[in-house]
């Protein structure tokens, strides 16, 4: 093992890594609940590291675009929390759900109020803040998007379609709310944007370098007028501590101990803050729903390092 300084070879890291995990080949399943996302070659893998000051440190496919699922759903979070601040919080609380990603138990007997914005039915909520607040909320999105990370990044409308066509426990999800009084807009026009924000793609490069801004809690972080306070990016961290990972957060805090999110298209974005944001990309998820290869590759990444947030 080897302390954390600013001199820390990362590119050594990551290729130390690259090597250890030819043990995990064969491990996890890519999803099959979305059509489009059963078609991806399982076999690539990537991953970036790009310290604050903007030094890269890249390995396997990591340039390679792939779908970033529900790693979209804190940059939704970012613009829901700059327009409506401490209101956001009636609608969607701040603690772990303890249970899978498109769970619908909790949300009947806690009367549609979602336990936070990274599970799916909190992830619904915002995308139904967003429909009632954004003008134009499908090109608005996109443009902040490409904005923090200053590249040209877009939708895959077929990812979109094709989760749409079996979409049934969003669906469900999204109505039950709906009937509890906590969707504004028409179901139908809610997850047409929430399908269309999972389909986002980007490739590890530009997941770490859109992320690398929560890390640097000094400064504010944002594009156009939604524009994070110190606050508010340490809060986020603290929701992808605790939240990032569905049923799986505290796993995640304990083996890597850094604030993080995933999202089932197999790719995890992670941070130490003021030092480094990382990102790893495999196909093949474990039972949770996360990136089998990808929380190995980041568990290793801590260890070598010897550092994580604690
Ligand atoms: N779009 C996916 C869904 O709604 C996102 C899930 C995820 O990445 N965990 O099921």
């Amino acid at each position: 093992m080897c302390m954390l300084t600013d001199m820390m070879d990362y590119g050594a890291v990551l290729c130390e890594i690259a090597v250890e995990l030819k043990e995990f080949e064969g491990k996890g399943k890519v999803p099959s609940y979305i059509p489009e996302l059963a078609k991806v070659d399982p076999n690539q893998f990537g991953m970036c590291l790009t310290t604050v000051e903007g030094t890269r440190y890249e390995i396997g496919d990591s340039q390679v675009k792939f779908s970033i699922q529900s790693i979209s759903k804190v940059l939704s979070l970012t613009i829901a929390i700059n327009i409506l601040r401490s209101d956001l919080w009636k609608r969607v609380g701040v603690e772990p759900s303890g249970n899978p990603f498109n769970s619908i138990v909790q949300l009947e007997y806690e009367n549609g109020i979602p336990r936070n914005p990274f599970i799916n039915a909190g992830a619904i909520v915002i995308a139904d803040v967003l429909v009632s607040q954004l003008k134009r909320p499908k090109e608005e999105f996109l443009a902040f998007v490409q904005g923090i990370t200053g590249s040209d990044i877009q939708y895959n409308e077929q990812v979109a379609q094709s989760e749409k066509s079996v979409g049934y426990m969003n669906t469900s999800l999204a109505y039950m709310m709906k009937e509890k009084g906590n969707l504004v807009n028409d179901v139908e026009e809610v997850l047409d944007f929430y399908y269309l924000q999972c389909s986002l793609e980007m490739t590890c490069v530009e997941l770490a370098e859109a992320f690398r801004n929560f890390g640097e809690t000094g400064k504010p972080f944002g594009h156009g007028e939604y524009i994070l306070t110190m606050s508010q990016a340490l809060r986020m961290n603290a929701l992808m501590l605790t939240c990032g990972f569905y049923d799986e957060s505290g796993e995640f805090a304990f083996e890597v101990g850094l604030p993080g999110k995933s999202g089932v298209g197999g790719a995890i974005v992670a941070l130490l803050p003021e030092r480094y944001c990382v990102s790893v990309w495999s196909p093949p998820l474990n039972k949770k729903g996360n990136s089998s290869k990808g929380m190995k590759a980041l568990e290793l990444l801590t260890t070598k390092t010897g550092g994580s947030i604690f």
